[in-house]
């Protein structure tokens, strides 16, 4: 477990590093996050999770009391002080504490908190074999009620979700959007391939844009695979040649059955395999950009 947690710009023990029952985080879900990763010292996309995190909170009216250079100081002090040089960072910021009552005026300043550990997400097995998900009967937060680009602390839609993977016995399930398209997962991006082409549901059908997803495009672009971003149906995920999700934890999972079809001939698929191979290259060659202290 890690040992520092940043709080508020101190580097706390983390057996007292602990947020007020006041903050509107803990009574309203009130704030936003970003979940990044360390490889070999270097935090990989950097610069697009603080875009994203400084977008989310923009999009609530939260006002983060650091500067990206700042944040990106606290991060390397946090990896620093456990140790660390292949970790996953939890940025957290919330509207701080306040008084009972939603208004977001009861709250004098946000909380911000960093943390930083080792993470698994799933089995080296899961990685080698692929797994199996299943399709959500509940829905995605539809973008005209709260947009799903906004990472925010409110994942109870996706954790919804997530119980009716639990309840089949299932790592993961898609989550459809209103008009019965496929989004995302709970907590990852999906993409298949059909015929050697990389399909992933456009930002339109209401999905957080995740920073894997962004490479993975980037990657199939560069490897010469044709990569289209459009609407797809569970149709669609049935009848692919091979899937897989993508996101910061997870990084690439492969998955061989949706829905008690096997996807493809149930084993990981060729692109899958070179996706993940051109990934873990990625991520340990990508080259930094520094921060300047005052973006
Ligand atoms: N969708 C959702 C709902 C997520 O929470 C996440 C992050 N775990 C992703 C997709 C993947 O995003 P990223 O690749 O930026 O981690």
């Amino acid at each position: 477990m890690a040992k520092r947690i940043w709080l508020d710009g101190k580097l706390v023990d983390s057996q007292l590093a602990s947020v007020n029952v006041f903050d509107h985080g803990v009574l309203y879900g009130d704030g936003v996050f970003e979940g990044l990763r360390q490889y070999a010292g270097r935090v990989f996309k950097l610069e697009e999770h603080l875009r994203r995190l400084f977008d989310s909170a923009k999009s609530i009216r939260l006002p983060i009391p650091y500067t990206r250079g700042e944040l990106a100081h606290a991060i390397q002090q946090t990896t620093d002080a456990n140790n660390l040089t292949d970790s996953y960072i939890r940025l957290i910021i919330t509207r701080g504490v306040g008084a009972l009552g939603i208004s977001p005026l009861n709250c004098a300043k946000p909380t911000v908190v960093i943390i930083a550990d080792l993470i698994k997400m799933y089995s080296e097995e899961t990685y080698r074999t692929g797994m199996a998900i299943i399709t959500a009967s509940t829905i995605r937060t539809s973008p005209a009620a709260l947009s799903p680009k906004i990472k925010s602390l409110n994942y109870l839609n996706n954790i919804m979700a997530k119980w009716e993977a639990i309840d089949a016995g299932v790592s993961e399930a898609v989550m459809l959007n209103q008009l019965g398209y496929v989004c995302e997962c709970t907590a990852d991006n999906i993409f298949i391939v059909r015929d050697g082409v990389l399909f992933t549901p456009p930002e339109e059908s209401g999905i957080l844009l995740g920073i894997t997803r962004g490479t993975v495009i980037e990657l199939g672009s560069k490897n010469d695979i044709q990569v289209r971003q459009v609407n797809l149906t569970r149709h669609d995920l049935y009848t692919a040649d091979e899937c897989f999700l993508t996101g910061t934890g997870a990084e690439i999972v492969p998955v061989t059955s949706i829905d008690r079809r096997a996807i493809g001939n149930g084993y990981v698929g060729p692109v899958t395999q070179s996706l993940t191979e051109a990934f873990h290259q990625e991520v340990r060659s990508a080259s930094v950009s520094p921060l300047p202290a005052a973006v």
